[in-house]
């Protein structure tokens, strides 16, 4: 395998540290050329120091000072730094990388990975937000520059395994049923409030949110993972993924997550992918693709592993959930509209400003307001994007006031 020549965006991130945890264990196979951060100087400094990427970006123009201030200290001014969006955009689309983990989180990450798309590059799509947001323009992007996509979402990872190698080479523009697929198994292991009585779910803290059962994750995602928003965006990139209509897209309860995804076929077969819940195997999996490489996963053991349980879903407790889906059949402006509302609702969540219970009455309201809005290219994903945001921090201000 030739050496690959790796931008991480969002190296700080749980999903950017998993990346750098498996390129560590093969230095021979990737070379770490560009690594971003938002604020967090002192992880992104240290990654520089073991990784020795040309260039360092953060996205505060304060925090990139201080980074620059440090690496000269320790003798590593060779490492440019860099700020602000312009400078991820470069990076991404930068002739000195062929593979881009496009792992910031939110739609902060839209316009660097859509870069990364523009550029033809391998793009390594954890940034699911970016995917909701955009949906085809998005696609027809990796259309006309031949870009590749390959999932790091466990669930989207484990289905493209799960599918044949004709379906693999067209991520984006799949034929799944003329390969016989009948259905995509979403599965979700229901988060931390899985068995809570729904009405407790109004009083959960942000802490009891953020402590999922199996994953390891950031922040908002966490938060993602117990509305059941998570398996929302992802329902709606597997749409755009696997070019899937929602209805052969059935989220299924299983909450050992040791089953990752499945595929069913017409002839009666299902194909699961399985294995410990560990993001560093579908990361390496992504970064070797078509080879395999070492994760530093272990193997699954059958004997200790407790029995698979699977269930419907129920969505009285994951109303965010039935949301999505409903925004996915809607179309871009309720995804779009969706995704921002989210974004802000968890952020409020996460400090404290809004009930638990409550994130999905602000999504919902967003989405009713903005879903007959047009979206037809990427400054129109902008703007809206923009827009809701506005609309739900004046929500937020009025809901301060009120409760
Ligand atoms: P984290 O919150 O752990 O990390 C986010 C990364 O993005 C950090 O490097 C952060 O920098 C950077 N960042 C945050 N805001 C900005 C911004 N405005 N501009 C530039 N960079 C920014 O997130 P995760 O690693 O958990 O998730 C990353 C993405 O991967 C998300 O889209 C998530 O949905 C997806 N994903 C994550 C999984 C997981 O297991 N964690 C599983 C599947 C998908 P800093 O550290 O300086 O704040």
């Amino acid at each position: 395998m030739k050496q690959r020549q790796l931008c991480i965006l969002g190296a700080t991130g749980s999903i950017g540290e998993s990346t750098l945890d498996v390129v560590s264990r093969h230095p021979d196979l990737f070379n770490v050329v560009a690594l971003s951060a938002n604020t967090n100087v002192d992880k992104l400094y240290s990654m520089c120091q073991q990784f020795l990427p040309k260039v360092a970006v953060m996205a505060c123009a304060k925090a990139a000072n201080q980074l620059a201030i440090k690496l000269s200290r320790s003798g590593l001014a060779s490492i440019d730094v860099k700020s602000g969006e312009q400078a991820l955009i470069d990076i991404a689309a930068s002739s000195h990388t062929d593979t881009v983990m496009a792992a910031i989180v939110g739609a902060s990450g839209l316009m660097p990975t859509l870069a990364a798309v523009n550029a033809g590059k391998r793009v390594l799509l954890a940034n699911k937000e970016a995917l909701v947001t955009s949906g085809q323009i998005f696609l027809d992007a990796v259309k006309a520059s031949g870009a590749e996509l390959l999932p790091i979402d466990s669930e989207h990872n484990a289905i493209f395994q799960c599918l044949p190698d004709v379906e693999q080479q067209q991520v984006g523009f799949c034929q799944l049923k003329d390969n016989g697929v009948s259905k995509v198994l979403l599965t979700g292991s229901g988060g931390p409030f899985r068995t809570k009585a729904i009405e407790e779910l109004s009083s959960v803290t942000p802490e009891q949110a953020c402590k999922h059962p199996n994953w390891d994750m950031g922040r908002k995602i966490s938060v993602d993972s117990a509305t059941m928003m998570n398996k929302g965006l992802e329902f709606i990139e597997a749409k755009w993924l696997f070019n899937i209509e929602p209805e052969q897209i059935q989220v299924v309860l299983h909450p050992q997550s040791t089953i990752h995804s499945m595929v069913q076929y017409k002839d009666g077969s299902v194909i699961a992918q399985m294995g410990n819940p560990d993001m560093r195997t579908p990361i390496a999996h992504a970064l070797a693709y078509p080879e395999r490489i070492d994760a530093g996963v272990a193997p699954l053991d059958f004997f200790s592993t407790p029995s698979f349980e699977f269930q419907a879903v129920d969505f009285k407790r994951y109303p965010n959930l039935e949301l999505a889906i409903r925004a996915c059949k809607l179309g871009q402006a309720a995804c779009t509209a969706l995704n921002a509302a989210n974004e802000i609702a968890v952020d409020a969540f996460l400090n404290k400003q809004l009930k638990f219970t409550d994130i999905c009455k602000i999504n919902e309201t967003s989405v009713n307001k903005f879903v007959s809005e047009k979206v037809g290219n990427i400054d129109d994903v902008l703007v809206l994007d923009k827009k809701v945001r506005c609309f739900v921090k004046q929500l937020l201000d009025e809901y301060e006031v009120n409760v």
